[in-house]
């Protein structure tokens, strides 16, 4: 039996468990739901909401047995089903790890200990780093569509990117009633080919070959410096709001600060989810790869799945 006892040490309660997962968004909701089922006592830990980044997606047409569901209502969905298994922090932020046979995770509100460990932090936007962007953050300026979308309604707004995430915004934000433009910094976009037809049929235009030099207001925003690069041509474009959806940055930050190894800033894992580090997992967004809900979920699965071998080596254990 994994389970173990929670002690109480001062006013600070230490709980101990088999599986800590950082992240509650696919990747950590899977692994929570295949831990549990597997026998591990598991928690997940989250310093946000359950369902992370998929809470801002505006339209999820992709991921299997739902052809078309707004990104809350799948995160719901997700979180729901893995709380009949796994006890979910929200709103509780990791500060220190410590790792040794029991890796202690200390947080803002309480001690853990664990036998391992899965990150499945996810990632954040990336940020275009021109001026007036952190200045207008929160005033014109936004990453998150579904979050900010509504008070754009019948506003001019521009929306910065050529991949799914771009694409799948500007349509959003077309719904709305917006006056959407795209602006791409290549001749063509990296979305997928329904995004692209969609984009097309709903007549958005799109400034190819252009990116944002800077972005201009007073109390909010009220336009952009766009530069042509290929005629070298600079103008600046009047928009009520920018949306900047150009990528992600992993949240390597707890998994590097332990020694966990990184390539081109994800964190590398073998095809079950196992790090450099014995009984330290990651999974989802923040190893890399085509970062997709299916592929987040399977991968945390996976990664449960590793542990459960890891921790118990059960018969079909290679180890054994
Ligand atoms: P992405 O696929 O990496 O696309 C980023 C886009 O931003 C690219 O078009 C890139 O241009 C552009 N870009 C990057 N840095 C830039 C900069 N400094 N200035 C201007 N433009 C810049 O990222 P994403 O669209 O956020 O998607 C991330 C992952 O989530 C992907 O795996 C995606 O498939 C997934 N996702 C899926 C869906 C869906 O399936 N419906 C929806 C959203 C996201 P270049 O093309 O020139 O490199």
């Amino acid at each position: 039996m994994l389970r173990r006892d929670v002690q109480v040490t001062g006013t600070e309660k230490e709980t101990a468990f088999d599986l800590l997962i950082i992240g509650a968004g696919p990747a950590g909701l899977a692994a929570g739901i295949y831990a549990a089922r597997s026998g591990l006592k598991a928690v997940i830990i989250d310093k946000g909401a359950a369902g992370g980044q998929v809470l801002a997606i505006p339209a999820v047409e992709n991921y299997p047995g739902f052809p078309k569901i707004a990104g809350w209502e799948l995160a719901e969905k997700l979180a729901a089903h893995a709380r009949n298994y796994v006890p979910i922090k929200e709103g509780e932020e990791v500060k220190a790890i410590h790792t040794g046979e029991i890796i202690t995770v200390v947080t803002d509100r309480d001690r853990y200990t664990a036998r391992a460990l899965l990150f499945a932090t996810g990632a954040g936007p990336r940020q275009l780093g021109v001026p007036g962007e952190a200045a207008f953050s929160g005033r014109g300026v936004s990453y998150c569509a579904v979050c900010d979308g509504f008070f754009f309604k019948n506003k001019t707004v521009i929306v910065v990117g050529g991949g799914n995430a771009a694409l799948t915004d500007a349509l959003y934000l077309k719904s709305l009633g917006c006056e959407v433009t795209l602006i791409h910094r290549r001749d063509e976009f990296r979305a997928e080919h329904h995004l692209k037809e969609a984009v097309k049929r709903e007549a958005i235009p799109v400034l190819w070959n252009s990116v944002v030099e800077e972005i201009r207001g007073d109390e909010a925003v009220t336009g952009v410096l766009v530069k042509n690069l290929k005629e070298g041509t600079t103008r600046e474009i009047r928009t009520d709001g920018v949306f900047i959806a150009i990528g992600e940055k992993p949240n390597t930050e707890l998994a590097a600060g332990i020694g966990v190894a990184l390539a081109d800033g994800f964190i590398v894992v073998d095809r079950s989810g196992r790090t450099n580090i014995p009984r330290v997992y990651a999974a989802g967004d923040v190893t890399g790869g085509v970062r997709q809900i299916v592929t987040a979920v399977s991968e945390g699965a996976t990664a449960a799945l590793a542990a459960f071998t890891d921790l118990t080596k059960p018969y079909w254990s290679p180890q054994q």
